[in-house]
């Protein structure tokens, strides 16, 4: 198990817009064992490549430890193929531990990509996971939920202990 060091804001590599994969080779396999393990070792339910400094379209999601979910999810050049509804929701982010935010997004996304064995998938997600696919695919285009605020002054809150 080797959990990797998570890149805080405001590292510039969090700012990239990150790379297609072509094909999933031994090393692309063995970076996201590292991935899901460094999400597991963290209190966070999501992970981008980026996070740990690799500029691939590649994220980890798992909700299910907090919230109602279909469990590990990991997904190789994911995009949104639809988005529903809207809903807003205080997001954290590991890479900007300091700070949570009420960030407006879709409630309902479909959202296609490949999963580690190379196959095709496609998958409907509602509710906080919904919110989760959409945080982890901002950071493969150097989104941060810092990007996305409304209004700083209301909408962004300073933690005040360590929420884990
Ligand atoms: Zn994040």
């Amino acid at each position: 198990m080797t959990a990797l060091n998570i890149l805080k804001y405001p590292d510039p590599l969090l700012k990239e817009r990150c790379e297609e994969l072509t094909e999933i080779d031994g090393r692309i396999t063995a970076f996201i064992r590292d991935l899901v393990d460094t999400m597991r070792a963290s209190p966070g339910v999501g992970l981008a490549a980026p996070q740990i400094g690799t500029l691939l379209r590649i994220i980890a999601v798992d909700v299910t430890p907090r919230h109602p979910g279909m469990g590990l999810v990991v997904l190789i050049n994911p995009r949104i193929q639809s988005y529903g509804g809207g809903k807003t929701v205080r997001e954290g982010c590991l890479s900007i531990p300091d700070y949570t935010a009420n960030i407006t997004r879709a409630a309902t996304v479909t959202v296609k990509g490949v999963d580690p064995e190379g196959t095709e998938v496609e998958l409907c997600s509602t509710g906080f996971e919904a919110v989760v696919f959409q945080h982890e695919i901002d950071h493969l285009d150097g989104v941060l939920f810092l990007d996305r605020i409304a209004n700083v002054k209301i909408d962004l809150f300073r933690r005040k202990i360590k929420e884990l």
